[in-house]
């Protein structure tokens, strides 16, 4: 857990915030038992490196390979909870009523703890859409995550309209970010006095760009890693530990 002096000083800057903003990524889930991309070991799919099938290429190439691994984490995210990090940064909401989260992540987890105005930079794993015309796709049944093999290949679902491939959600490596979603965060970011980043490595972009974007603009950047991060050499405060500890710790302190 990060040291005590830094935890109080962090929720003084907090306190004396009048509109923070809170920017998560993969490490936010970790402790709900999601694997990050860097630093994870989800040994099941460990043979292929993100990079490598979530593009629009690879499930050109082989869509059934890519398929598989994004039904393998919709089955996961079926079996994990939000956890204590998830419920602090819910409560913060309660107390300062416009708090926005941005998050990198695609799942779920900040909603089900009860945040709201929870912006997706990256879309969502469970909003299944058509690939070729971008109709929204709903009634897919996840599998029980058992049931499913290390690296099984599935075929997609085929679209009720254009009898295109089905495909998740989620913004791939290569695509632009929902723009209205990026703009919305850009404007938050740009506004706020305090930037609390949770579990992000920094090296996704433009995602990353929303940091050096809070400091420009004045505001105090405050991290939430275990470990370094990109960001560090940015942060007026480094509270090392887990997001779980640390948040709930923050919110006690407040
Ligand atoms: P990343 O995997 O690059 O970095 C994760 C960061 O979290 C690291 O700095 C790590 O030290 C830190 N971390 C690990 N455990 C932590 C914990 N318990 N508490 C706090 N921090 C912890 O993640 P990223 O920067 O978000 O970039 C990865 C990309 O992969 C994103 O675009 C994201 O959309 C995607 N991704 C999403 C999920 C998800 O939705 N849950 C999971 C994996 C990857
Ligand atoms: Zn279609």
């Amino acid at each position: 857990m990060s040291d005590e002096p830094a935890l109080q000083e962090a929720a003084a800057a907090l306190r004396d915030s009048a509109r923070p903003v809170i920017f998560t990524g993969a490490g936010m889930s970790a402790e709900s038992g999601i694997p990050t991309f860097r630093g994870g070991k989800d040994s099941l799919w460990s043979r292929w490196k993100p990079e490598e099938l979530a593009t629009p290429m690879a499930f050109q190439r082989d869509r059934t390979l890519v398929w598989g691994w994004y039904v393998y984490r919709m089955a996961q995210l079926a079996t994990v909870q939000p956890h204590a990090g998830h419920w602090a940064l819910a409560e913060l909401q309660a107390r300062w009523t416009a708090l926005t989260v941005v998050t990198q992540n695609v799942d779920d987890l900040h909603e089900r703890a009860g945040s709201s105005r929870v912006l997706h930079l990256h879309g969502e794993l469970m909003k299944l859409r058509c690939s070729v015309c971008n109709r929204p796709f709903t009634g897919f049944d996840v599998p029980a995550l058992e049931t499913m093999e290390p690296g099984q290949r599935l075929e997609p679902p085929r679209c009720g309209h254009c009898d295109g491939f089905i495909r998740p959600g989620v913004v791939w490596f290569g695509e632009s970010l929902p723009t209205k979603t990026w703009a919305r965060a850009e404007a938050a970011i740009r506004g706020c006095d305090l930037l609390l980043v949770v579990g992000t490595s920094g090296q996704v972009e433009p995602a990353a760009s929303l940091v050096g974007l809070a400091r420009r603009g004045g505001a105090r950047v405050i991290l939430v890693d275990p470990d370094e991060s990109a960001h560090a050499g940015q942060a007026d405060l480094h509270l090392r530990g887990g997001a779980g500890a640390v948040l709930a710790g923050l919110r006690d302190a407040l």
